[in-house]
């Protein structure tokens, strides 16, 4: 699906860094943030994905680089973030966007190295890529933004998804956290994706009986989109919300979250 430009180019001259972001989400958040004028950083574990998706993207005349950067590794973070200073000399947006979802066990019955790796790249993983000193806040100046990617499943936690919506409750609490330390130059927010086909939960939305049960839950009778989960991430990092900090959007169709 291609994204729907509703807002004019909010992004020209702006470098924007996306994780995990040759397919899914966070290739339509990359994608949209180009087709505003943003140069784009995307990366993901597997150098082919990085090379196809950077393909994609300049196809459409997105000013593109990719970096192969899995979010646990160090060297691959601190890569990413040279990589993207060498070539544009700043950074204006992160998006952190990788998640695991590695087993569907009861939560007293998950193995600790489970729950370490769940800890480790959904919410570890987004401050060590931030990390004063080391990875991109020190490159982030004023009016920048960050943009981390949690879920509807941080409020309500599924039975199969019992410890991740855990790991993302606690980006709720990262947000607001790193909001309070980052202020007032970079703005910090989130974004609660409701149910969007993608690889990640095509076990459940690829399922018609538990994708049926899931329209039932939103308002609006539909699963989500990538693009509909972009068009909130860019909203969050543009001028458009530039007294918002330390908040979670959901986009998740009316589905039950919080008051
Ligand atoms: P997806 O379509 O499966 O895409 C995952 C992307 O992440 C791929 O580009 C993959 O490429 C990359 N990736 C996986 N592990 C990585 C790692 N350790 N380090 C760096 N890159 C990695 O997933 P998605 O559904 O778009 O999910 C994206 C985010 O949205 C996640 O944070 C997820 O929790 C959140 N979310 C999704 C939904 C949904 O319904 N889809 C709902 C709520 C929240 P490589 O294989 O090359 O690494």
């Amino acid at each position: 699906m291609s994204s729907k430009i509703t807002s004019g180019k909010r992004f020209e001259g702006k470098v924007v860094l996306v994780t995990a972001s040759t397919q899914g989400i966070g290739f339509s958040i990359a994608e949209r943030f180009g087709l505003e004028g943003a140069s784009v950083v995307i990366s993901s574990r597997k150098q082919k994905n990085v090379d196809e998706a950077v393909e994609k993207l300049k196809a459409k005349d997105i000013k593109v680089s990719g970096v192969v950067c899995h979010v646990s590794n160090a060297q691959q973070r601190k890569n990413l973030v040279e990589t993207t200073v060498q070539k544009y000399g700043k950074i204006d947006v992160v998006v952190s966007n990788a998640a695991v979802n590695p087993s569907t066990d009861p939560t007293l019955e998950t193995e600790e190295s489970v729950l370490d790796k769940l800890w480790e790249i959904n919410v570890k993983a987004s401050i060590l890529l931030l990390k004063a000193g080391e990875d991109a806040a020190p490159h982030m100046k004023k009016d920048s933004s960050v943009v981390l990617i949690s879920s509807i499943s941080g409020y309500h936690q599924h039975d199969s998804l019992a410890m991740y919506g855990v790991s993302k409750t606690a980006l709720f609490g990262l947000t607001k956290v790193l909001a309070a330390e980052m202020a007032p130059d970079t703005r910090v927010n989130c974004v609660a994706p409701g149910y969007v086909p993608t690889h990640f939960t095509g076990y459940i939305t690829g399922d018609q009986t538990l994708r049926k049960a899931i329209e039932d839950r939103t308002l609006l009778n539909r699963l989500g989109t990538t693009d509909d989960m972009a068009s909130a991430v860019a909203f969050l990092a543009s001028d458009d919300a530039s007294y918002i900090t330390g908040e979670t959007l959901v986009v998740a169709g009316g589905m039950p979250s919080r008051l």
